[in-house]
């Protein structure tokens, strides 16, 4: 990677991430419960999470080293993510999930391609001499909490979703107690919260656009899951939102 090919990344996220936030408002991506015919082959979605979500991390540690090494907290932080996404999350889903298309999973891919190495890049590149680019500037230590805060919001909701099913379960139930009593996707406010501060402790424009990127990905499925939860289960409490409390 060179800075020329790194700026084109950065900026062609921030107009995916645009483009992205009008399409899927109209159109629901065709995995988990808006899984539908039509979309050609599918592979169980153990498998897909497995291999869309272990590229980033190598594809990032991959650029970083590439690119000279610098700031290892952040690579950290990539492996903490990801090594829990690729790694531990799709053996623990109930029921195997519903199966993937291979055009989502390919895309999925294509987009951490993409994303690990322009991160990896800026991370490895950076001039900075510690662990973290920022150092001790307190841009750090509120990443580190939004990270740190946004990670346990994400692992406990998807822990709570898990535990909606007994082992085989294929079916839905509604998720009550703890921030799903406002919210119907805090797995999602969570990992978009997580990233946020990975951006404002990394203070590159490649974490802001991955951090724009997820919301513009994670904010219109959150509004269908709401509207699916809804038109699915009548007692679907009707103030719950669908991402961000009493807004959104
Ligand atoms: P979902 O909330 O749709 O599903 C998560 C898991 O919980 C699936 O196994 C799903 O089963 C199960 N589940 C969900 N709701 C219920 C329910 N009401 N009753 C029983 N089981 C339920 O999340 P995603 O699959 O979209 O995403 C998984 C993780 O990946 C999330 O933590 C998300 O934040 C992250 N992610 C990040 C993205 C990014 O851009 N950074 C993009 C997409 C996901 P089933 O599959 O059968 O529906």
């Amino acid at each position: 990677m060179n800075p020329t090919l790194y700026d084109l990344g950065w900026k062609g996220m921030l107009v995916a991430a645009a483009a992205a936030f009008v399409f899927l408002h109209r159109f629901t991506a065709p995995y988990g419960r808006h899984h539908r015919p039509g979309w050609g082959p599918a592979l169980p979605a153990r498998t897909g999470w497995f291999v869309m979500e272990a590229v980033s991390p190598l594809v990032f540690t991959a650029a970083w080293w590439e690119a000279g090494r610098a700031a290892p907290g952040l690579l950290v932080l990539w492996w903490l993510h990801y090594g829990y996404r690729a790694f531990v999350y799709p053996f623990r889903m109930r029921g195997g999930g519903k199966p993937m298309p291979w055009v989502t999973a390919a895309s999925a891919v294509v987009f951490n391609v993409w994303n690990g190495s322009i991160n990896g890049y800026a991370a490895g590149a950076s001039t900075a001499e510690g662990w973290l680019p920022l150092g001790a500037d307190p841009r750090t230590f509120a990443g580190l909490a939004l990270f740190a805060t946004g990670a346990a919001v994400n692992h406990w909701a998807d822990a709570r979703l898990r535990a909606l099913r007994g082992p085989g379960e294929t079916g839905y139930a509604i998720p009550r107690g703890g921030l799903f009593r406002w919210v119907g996707c805090p797995n999602y406010l969570g990992e978009i919260v997580e990233w946020l501060g990975f951006a404002l402790l990394a203070g590159h424009a490649a974490g802001w656009a991955f951090a724009a990127f997820t919301f513009a990905n994670l904010a219109p499925r959150a509004r269908r899951h709401n509207a699916w939860y809804r038109e699915t289960f009548p007692e679907y409490p009707r103030a719950r939102r669908a991402l961000i409390p009493f807004l959104y």
